[in-house]
């Protein structure tokens, strides 16, 4: 007998039919046991009655809450007086006359029907894949898949190519320090993970492609917050032959339709554009709300753009990773790729007027948060050279680090810009979560522990011979 999904039920009034699924709720009447059986659309309650199916009664005696079921028996329309109008299958129910155990389950950790926000994050991420089971989960999940599907069908209509990169690569700098991996057939040697796609999507313009996206995992070993950890998802696009403006409109569209097509409610239909001074002047912060209070309480979402931020900034001498990045006194506020807004060109060129020079980068904010940046790239190398000098690389140190670019750069590269835009945050903020977490399957714990497995842990000594790495006390 072929299985019928819970969703299908209410169809089948009359019929015999084959449901399974989890064990959401037992109640216990004595002589008849209700089970709300559940599985990835919804519930169905079931009824076993000692007297009507003996077997399946005694089968259920045993069964608790998350046993995984099997139940044969006949969809009835429920007695006017015990329908339940919250559930969609509320009109009917399914009267048990056969029940198979095909998975039992210890008593959970925490309950799997509530929301879940007064469980403790260590835990809840410890027995995460119990934790997902919970419905705010399963929507935030959902939904996820389904935001991610609609902007890809966006670009796609958009004649975007989606290409993956490598995740064992050399460093990218994004402002972090690197997560590196070492090298078993070059000993001493390392790889990078990559901070962001930025060099292989300018690679990719590079190779003519001119519209290129996909959405990669972006490692960043930066001091974690409690919505942040090591690791995060972007929707990250390149476009060659484009301006500032032509990026900017494509993205909001692209992220207009998407939010449309999941039911999100979006404050303008052209985003706003401030400037980094006048948001600075404005609201104190290049993050910004714009929503009232009560497109707070509605779950409106406030995009706008904001342009025209410094290049550089004088290095945090505090900041390991500026300490990294730069080796003068200045780094770069938001991407060392960039291109300067072109009255600004010369600036750099001469390396003049460091504090003045504005970069074409853009940042997309949503609801007092950043959702994404990207700029015009310098795509001649020696305007990338004169970045490098600012930040203090000497001939040979630029080369080292930046030389395979600069190298691509000789072989025609067309003028191009992309963007990055955070796809944890957006999901966050489309289900009115607070925290990045809620819209990831797999988190990490605030304290830099991966879910379920227990990440990071010791390595073997035999692995770490071979590797030819030896740990010492710091
Ligand atoms: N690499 C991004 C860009 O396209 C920025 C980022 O990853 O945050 O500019």
């Amino acid at each position: 007998m072929q299985r019928t999904l819970t969703k299908d039920l209410v169809g089948k009034v009359g019929e015999e039919v084959l449901v399974k699924g989890w064990v959401n709720t037992r109640r216990d009447l004595g002589k008849i046991i209700f089970l709300d059986v559940r599985d990835k659309d919804g519930l169905i309650q079931t009824v076993v009655a000692s007297s009507a199916s003996p077997e399946a009664y005694r089968v259920v005696q045993e069964i608790r809450s998350e046993f995984v079921v099997e139940i044969k028996g006949e969809v009835k329309k429920r007695s006017e007086n015990t329908i339940n109008k919250d559930l969609p299958t509320g009109e009917i129910e399914l009267i048990a006359k056969n029940i198979e155990i095909l998975g039992r389950s210890g008593t959970p950790p925490f309950d799997v029907t509530s929301d879940g926000r007064e469980i403790g994050e260590d835990v809840r991420l410890k027995y995460r894949y119990l934790d997902l089971r919970r419905p705010r989960m399963q929507t935030n999940i959902k939904l996820r898949s389904d935001y991610m599907q609609a902007l890809r069908q966006a670009l796609l209509k958009k004649e975007f190519v989606e290409i993956e990169t490598p995740i064992l690569t050399k460093s990218t700098m994004e402002g972090a320090r690197d997560f590196v991996v070492p090298s078993r057939f070059q000993p001493g040697k390392f790889y990078a993970l990559p901070q962001s796609p930025q060099q292989y999507k300018q690679l990719l313009m590079i190779s003519g492609f001119e519209r290129y996206f996909q959405f990669p995992h972006c490692l960043r070993d930066e001091d974690l917050r409690a919505d942040r950890g090591f690791e995060h998802t972007q929707l990250d696009l390149e476009m060659s032959f484009v301006t500032r403006e032509d990026v900017m409109n494509t993205v909001e569209d692209v992220v207009k339709e998407a939010i449309q097509k999941v039911g999100g409610r979006l404050k303008d239909q052209k985003f706003p554009v401030f400037s980094y001074e006048g948001a600075m002047k404005k609201f104190g912060a290049d993050k910004f709300d714009l929503r009232t209070d009560e497109e707070k309480e509605n779950g409106t979402l406030a995009f706008a753009w904001v342009v025209d931020f410094p290049f550089f900034r004088p290095v945090n001498k505090e900041e390991v990773s500026d300490k990294f990045d730069s080796k003068s006194e200045w780094t770069f506020t938001h991407n060392p790729f960039s291109m300067p807004i072109p009255d600004h060109l010369d600036y750099l060129m001469r390396g003049e007027n460091v504090d003045k020079i504005i970069t074409t980068q853009y940042d997309l904010v949503c609801n007092g948060l950043e959702v994404g940046g990207g700029s015009i790239r310098a795509h001649k190398g020696e305007i990338l050279k004169a970045t490098y000098k600012i930040m203090g690389y000497s001939d040979s140190q630029i080369k080292e680090s930046v030389g395979h670019m600069l190298e691509a750069f000789s072989f025609g590269a067309p003028p191009h810009g992309g963007i990055a835009l955070g796809l944890d945050r957006q999901i966050a903020l489309l289900r009115g979560e607070v925290s990045v977490k809620e819209s990831m399957a797999f988190p990490m714990t605030s304290t830099g522990r991966t879910s379920v497995m227990d990440a990071p842990s010791q390595l073997p000594k035999e692995q770490l011979k071979e590797l030819g790495i030896k740990i010492v006390d710091k």
